[in-house]
């Protein structure tokens, strides 16, 4: 997403898009298949451009319990400050741009902010009960079959013999 910054003067802009998010992070990439809306609103101090990004979009995630696929709100928010040329950066977090840029790319930070907000444990709910070890069952929708009797026949051929 790229923010026209060539008439900008003292006044702020706001821009509002609809994007895809092919080009985040590998790593995270296919967890979010699904557009995110952006919100940008950038300040333009002499120099400097101060860019709020506001991001909203749905991630598509794998259960770590119960390895079903859910869908749930992920939002992200950053400041990030650009300098526009030559100059000194007060900042190491500040992003130089050209002297005669025309527009802001704001792809890497959206990336960078995806990354930093992505969960680190996925839950398709709180309560999650997941997978029993022993019998496979799902447990948020079925019961436990490890209380039943052993359906293998060998256990039944022993179980007669200690009869
Ligand atoms: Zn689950
Ligand atoms: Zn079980």
């Amino acid at each position: 997403m790229k923010i026209n910054i060539q008439d900008m003067d003292i006044h702020p802009i706001e821009v509002n898009e609809e994007i895809s998010l092919e080009f985040i992070s590998p790593l995270i990439r296919e967890y979010y298949p699904n557009q995110a809306s952006v919100h940008v609103y950038v300040e333009k101090i002499k120099k400097e451009f101060r860019v709020h990004i506001d991001l909203k979009t749905k991630g598509h995630y794998v259960c770590d319990r119960c390895l079903d696929e859910f869908d749930v709100n992920f939002s992200a928010d950053i400041e990030q400050q650009y300098h526009q040329g030559a100059g000194e950066l007060l900042d190491e977090d500040i992003i130089r741009i050209e002297a005669d840029a025309v527009e802001i790319d704001i792809d890497p930070v959206i990336s960078e902010m995806m990354l930093l907000n992505h969960p680190q444990k996925m839950l398709c709910r709180e309560d999650c009960k997941g997978i029993c070890p022993n019998c496979g069952a799902h447990l948020n929708h079925e019961a436990c079959r490890c209380g039943e009797k052993p359906i293998d026949p060998r256990w039944e051929e022993l179980r007669k013999l200690l009869k």
